[in-house]
């Protein structure tokens, strides 16, 4: 029996973060009360006239300009006929043979191998409704529709058939989500719907060129669904190459209580959407000035953020990518880096004892407590050896409590870090005279009491003594203990 290689290509459905739909201005909030953002447009109701949102066509070029596609000065919306019970007019308004953008490329490391993965295209399209299956006490009875989304915008991004691998495939969704919530474009909700995943998969023998009959995995809603369908996919597939059984080009569903795919319905043909060119729309012209505008606009996108952390920075891999995990932290990092002077320290705070806190109290970045300014403060006065690091784990806590600067919380709470020598021997003498049996322990070879008794000091000053200092106290008082060198 040969080795199969899985061949896989993603269409990523995404909308847009525009106020209102595509077509016309009823409002593309999430959560509002069934059927009460509609018109006789996104109905598609006789005699009404789609108009193209301008500020849809500004996101979806954002979006194809940073995933490296060629954005088309011209482009023509195309109607694709099915029926659907959440499509009451028969018809969708996407593109099809001349889509916004097309042959573009995301790349990434996967287990230390450089993975390139075409985009064949940017389409734009209008999303239809939604068909409630368990709303309401009458749900047994009937299934209930929700047009609000009818005409929501949409980009889809189509793949080309790169994927070698279910794990690969599901971290090409994350880059793709991950760039689009950078560029503001989506707000990356899979729960609610606003990205989903398709997935084309199918298997040929190691080293064929041809392609095998591919399946589509229909509506993945998180990395770990497309990660698990997939495998599943790839081993139906297999299975039934080996066994000698044809595979059938159809849609599945992914169900995740038993981590299996099942049959949906069997495949369409593009033929059978009849596409022709939409009546009532004029070909969508873009002017390259206009395109250039847009192209200037782009914010550094994560990929080649994270990359400059390490090279600016100097921090380690694992930081760089939990930092710019949101524009929003990347740029808070940067403003603490910045002002401490300290970047390590920074990606330290950041990610630890800030996220910490903001977990905790379910907060954002953008609305923190203490400001990126703050925060670099403390670092300062961790550096300068104003507090010690215990001390400045409680300025921290009372810092993100109350807003205030930790300077104005050090000097009002004597805080301050003890490092004069004359008074932490002091402090030391009265603490190592209480207690006689570990001072005896340590000086008969027992060294490890060492630490015990440096913690009993720092207990003594709240945290406030310099530690190195106190470890020369200590030694100093008690010397070497017996069968040691120093
Ligand atoms: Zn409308």
């Amino acid at each position: 029996m040969p080795d199969f290689e899985p061949v896989i290509g993603l269409e990523i459905h995404a909308q847009l973060l525009t106020a209102t739909k595509i077509f016309c201005g009823c409002s593309t909030r999430f959560g509002a009360a069934p059927n009460t953002a509609l018109c006789p447009v996104c109905l598609g109701l006789p005699g009404a006239l789609p108009v193209l949102n301008r500020r849809a066509v500004e996101l979806a070029t954002r979006a194809a300009l940073a995933l490296g596609c060629e954005v088309h000065p011209r482009s023509i919306f195309a109607r694709k006929h099915y029926f659907y019970p959440d499509l009451p007019k028969g018809y969708q308004i996407s593109q099809y043979d001349r889509p916004l953008a097309t042959r573009g490329t995301i790349g990434f490391t996967s287990a230390g191998r450089a993975v390139s993965v075409g985009i064949t295209r940017v389409h734009m399209e209008e999303d239809a409704g939604k068909s409630l299956h368990d709303a309401g006490a009458d749900s047994a009875r009937w299934t209930h529709l929700d047009f609000n989304r009818s005409g929501v915008p949409l980009i889809e991004i189509v793949t080309e058939p790169d994927l070698r691998s279910a794990a690969d495939a599901a971290e090409a969704f994350s880059r793709v989500r991950e760039v689009l919530v950078a560029l503001g474009v989506n707000d990356g909700n899979m729960e609610e719907g606003s990205l989903r995943c398709d997935a084309n998969v199918s298997v040929r023998p190691a080293g064929a060129s041809a392609f095998g009959v591919k399946t589509e995995l229909k509506n993945l809603n998180s990395f770990r669904h497309v990660q698990r369908a997939i495998e599943f996919e790839i081993e139906r597939h297999i299975t039934a190459r080996q066994d000698g059984t044809p595979i059938v080009q159809e849609t599945r569903l992914f169900d995740p209580a038993t981590n299996r795919t099942t049959l949906m319905r069997t495949k369409e043909e593009a033929d059978d959407y009849r596409y022709f060119p939409e009546p009532d729309l004029p070909p969508l012209v873009l002017d390259g000035a206009w395109i250039e505008r847009i192209r200037g606009t782009l914010p550094e996108l994560p990929d080649a953020r994270r990359r400059r952390f390490v090279e600016q920075y100097h921090l380690p891999e694992y930081d760089a990518g939990v930092l710019t995990q949101s524009m929003a932290l990347a740029d808070y990092f940067e403003r603490v880096a910045a002002g401490a002077g300290n970047p390590k320290a920074a990606s330290n705070w950041v990610m630890g004892a800030l996220t910490a806190k903001l977990n905790e109290t379910r907060g954002s970045i953008d609305a923190a407590p203490l400001s990126p300014d703050a925060l670099a403060e403390l670092i300062v006065l961790i550096d300068n050896r104003t507090v010690t690091g215990p001390i400045a784990k409680e300025v921290f806590d009372k810092m993100f409590a109350s807003g205030r600067r930790p300077a104005d919380i050090v000097a009002a709470d004597g805080l301050a870090m003890i490092d004069d020598a004359a008074a932490i021997d002091r402090i030391v003498g009265e603490v190592l005279d209480g207690l006689a049996g570990p001072v005896a322990e340590y000086r008969a070879g027992k060294t490890k009491t060492f630490g015990f008794l440096v913690g009993q000091v720092m207990k003594a000053t709240a945290g406030k003594a310099d530690p190195a200092r106190v470890n020369e106290s200590i030694r100093r008082v008690l010397g070497n203990p017996a069968g040691k060198q120093p």
